[in-house]
């Protein structure tokens, strides 16, 4: 049995004083899935302080270097300084504004975990690549180079979010029946271990769309961009997983 999970991604958005807000207005109780907010990094400590107990805390992305003369970047112990439990790697927008290749997120992938942090894996298809039939094995090349990287049983601490890139911030969300069917493949995909992974979508969600994609077998919970910015629509959200 999978528990449900709900992750906000706030991308660069916010302010110290719409973070304080946000868990004003923020009512997650009884929404019966573990919920993630996933701040800028200046913003984790508040995050972490107001966030409580009951939910968790993520980074947005990390180093795949441990400590050294990296200008701008955060490790993966730094963030666990800050009470930090998941970290985002290989967001579309990382992947393609900022050039991350599938073997650096690889390498994100395995310091987040080698710290004890859950990476929640982000991989998905562009519109191109849908049209030209090969989204199935793009998403299979993203998932080959994080095994090609780690060891062990990796995947029973991590976190998969499917996030067609069309569907980002597009308004246009994957239909219930084509993200489930890149779900099950994702989950065929990984073996064994497929079973007890849990697997988001990502790609405008809403308050208004969840539960259509709650309700697919493979659908584990989203990754939530636009919509998070909102508390009451974001716990909507969390109360339909
Ligand atoms: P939107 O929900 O704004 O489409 O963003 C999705 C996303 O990229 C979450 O990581």
């Amino acid at each position: 049995m999978r528990t449900p999970l709900v992750a906000a991604n706030w991308k660069m958005n916010g302010s110290r004083e719409f973070a304080e807000q946000f868990f004003t207005a923020l009512d997650v109780k009884g929404a019966g899935c573990t919920v993630v907010i996933c701040p800028p990094y200046p913003y984790l400590p508040l995050v972490a302080e107001k966030a409580g107990d009951d939910i968790a805390v993520g980074a947005q992305n990390l180093s795949q270097e441990a400590s050294g003369a990296f200008t701008g970047e955060v490790s993966a112990a730094m963030l666990l300084d800050w009470k930090v439990d998941y970290a985002i790697v290989g967001h579309s927008e990382r992947r393609s504004l900022y050039g991350e290749g599938s073997e650096l997120v690889a390498r994100k992938f395995v310091a987040a975990q080698a710290a004890g942090l859950i990476p929640i894996l982000c991989v998905g298809e562009t519109l191109q690549e849908r049209e030209d039939g090969r989204a199935l094995d793009v998403i299979a090349a993203q998932l080959q180079a994080v095994k090609d990287a780690a060891e062990g049983d990796i995947w029973d601490r991590a976190v998969i979010a499917y996030e067609p890139v069309w569907a980002i911030g597009t308004g246009k969300t994957a239909t219930p029946e084509q993200a489930q069917e890149v779900h099950r493949f994702i989950r065929e995909n990984l073996g064994e271990s497929g079973a007890a992974v849990q697997i988001l979508y990502g790609g405008s969600v809403k308050a208004a769309n969840a539960e259509a994609l709650f309700a697919q077998a493979d659908i584990d919970g989203a990754l939530v961009g636009g919509a998070s910015l909102d508390a009451e629509e974001f716990a909507r959200i969390c109360r339909a997983a």
